[in-house]
């Protein structure tokens, strides 16, 4: 299987080219050629097979020039007990008659993310032996919050690899910004940024694309790659929950093999949705995607009108890691529901850097919309979501689930499409504490994150997840900061790069 850019300007490359170089240096994002199409069957067969079996099966797929042992070691060593201690690493929680909750979050860092990026590392050591890459490779991730500490702990102490990590100052919790300053390990960098998400997301992709700092980097024997969901190693892992869910659907007699579900996935970079796109795409049945956002609108407007227009205010969310207005994986979604045509993504993406604004012709719009379906909620609702959800279901969701549940009604009322829906839980509820505190109180809370916690341990009985227990009186490690137009200066320091 060959990769391609969405932009036509690269030449095609392996996946451990793909995952190593993590976009392509031009400019553009890597996809597979083809989508591998299986039969309901085939598809089927795989119904009664664990987590790891699963995904070993779609990673064989996508991954042709990684041997079959080299699959099932990185599968083993992602996956593991002590990561993800949950048998079925993303336990289906029935919450009524036709809606799922799939918990993504039993990972070490109570975000989705983990599922992607216990993962990656393994991938990306292994393609860089294969490739016989000599050169240190330097992880740059920019986060809203829960990819940071994803990737620091997904990277520490792996060898041959670094990892430096910026994240918006004023846009993290104390929770996530503890999380990630108290990482061990020895190549591991964290810096605050004097910005916004898409402030760091722009910095990053601009040192990407930054040919010269590129050869200084080589000069110095460094090679980039990213973590960032741009990278195909981010989003095949995703692949893998959707079909667990929907075989676990089928077994409780909740739908039959070949029937339809529906998908709602709080969305930010469109990364989570893109991965369940794949999944149908490879034939898993499914009616409709919803495509949740917070107040951040610019998908659930582009969804409705085919207009992608970055021109309006960021707003600062309790569903923060949401809070983006350039969502880089909706530029593979258009390549491939426009037949591959690199040309339009060349030409709409060029539009975004120029003018702010895209708007796509009526042919792809319409395609996407009879597949996609795009709903937003401002905070107010979805903190009524939280609290209705926890009083009628006794279930705890955090801001960014909430987001999708909220969507997922929203579409229902309006589509009167009752489809089973599975709706992508992309955190653990103590991770965003205080919105669900105040959500379940109906009351402005001044306290500090970490008395917040007990207080919603004590009121809900919900259990603490692992990796937020403790985090309060671990030392901090890492002080760097900068601002927004000095990241590469900052990068050279760390690196210590000399001309
Ligand atoms: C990253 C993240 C999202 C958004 O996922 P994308 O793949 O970027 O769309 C949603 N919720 C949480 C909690 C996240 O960490």
């Amino acid at each position: 299987m060959e990769y391609i850019s969405t932009r036509g300007n690269y030449k095609s490359v392996n996946s451990a080219e793909a995952i190593s170089l993590g976009m392509v240096p031009e400019g553009g994002l890597f996809v597979p050629e083809e989508i591998p199409k299986l039969e309901l069957a085939e598809i089927m067969e795989m119904k009664d097979q664990s987590y790891q079996e699963l995904a070993v099966w779609i990673f064989n797929k996508f991954l042709s020039d990684f041997s079959e042992s080299e699959i099932e070691e990185s599968v083993k060593a992602a996956y593991q007990k002590e990561s993800f201690p949950r048998s079925e690493k993303t336990p289906l929680i029935k919450l009524d008659q036709n809606t799922y909750i799939l918990e993504l979050w039993h990972g070490p860092t109570a975000a989705f993310k983990d599922m992607a990026l216990q993962i990656l590392p393994q991938l990306l050591v292994r393609a860089v032996k294969n490739l016989e890459v000599e050169k240190e490779i330097v992880i740059l991730v920019a986060t809203s919050g829960d990819t940071g500490k994803a990737a620091l702990e997904g990277f520490k102490d792996v060898e041959g690899v670094k990892i430096i990590v910026f994240y918006p100052e004023d846009g993290v919790s104390r929770v996530q910004e503890d999380q990630m300053k108290t990482t061990g390990g020895s190549n591991t960098e964290v810096v605050s940024l004097k910005g916004n998400f898409d402030d760091c997301q722009t910095a990053v992709k601009n040192i990407f694309a930054d040919k010269e700092f590129r050869a200084k980097m080589e000069a110095n024997n460094f090679q980039f790659s990213s973590a960032n969901s741009i990278n195909w190693g981010r989003l095949l892992p995703q692949i893998v929950y959707y079909f667990k869910a929907y075989f676990e659907i089928v077994k409780e007699n909740q739908v039959k093999a070949g029937n339809k579900i529906n998908i709602a996935v709080p969305t930010g970079n469109f990364g989570n949705i893109l991965a369940a796109y794949y999944a149908y795409r490879m034939g898993l049945p499914v009616n409709k995607f919803i495509c949740a956002s917070n107040d951040n609108k610019v998908l659930t407007d582009f969804l409705e009108t085919g207009i992608y227009n970055i021109e309006r205010e960021f707003k600062k969310t309790i569903s923060p890691s949401m809070d983006i207005l350039i969502s880089s994986n909706l530029e593979r979604f258009l390549f491939e529901v426009t037949d591959h045509d690199s040309s339009k993504i060349k030409e709409w993406y060029q539009k975004l850097k120029s003018e702010n604004k895209f708007v796509i012709d009526q042919q792809t719009k319409a395609k996407i919309q009879h597949l996609f379906s795009g709903h937003y909620s401002t905070e107010t609702e979805a903190k009524a979501v939280i609290k209705t959800t926890f009083n009628n279901f006794n279930y705890l969701l955090d801001p960014h689930t909430a987001v999708g549940v909220d969507s997922l009604n929203k579409y229902r009322q309006q589509n009167k499409d009752q489809t089973t829906a599975v709706i992508a839980s992309t955190a653990n509820p103590y991770k965003f504490s205080r919105a669900v505190l105040e959500s379940l109180k109906e009351e402005k809370i001044e306290q500090d994150e970490y008395r917040i916690i007990e207080e919603l341990n004590d009121l809900t009985a919900a259990k603490v997840h692992r990796g937020l227990r403790g985090l309060e009186n671990m030392e901090s490690k890492h002080q760097h900061s900068c601002d927004k137009n000095s990241v590469k200066e900052k990068v050279a320091e760390i690196l210590k790069l000399s001309n």
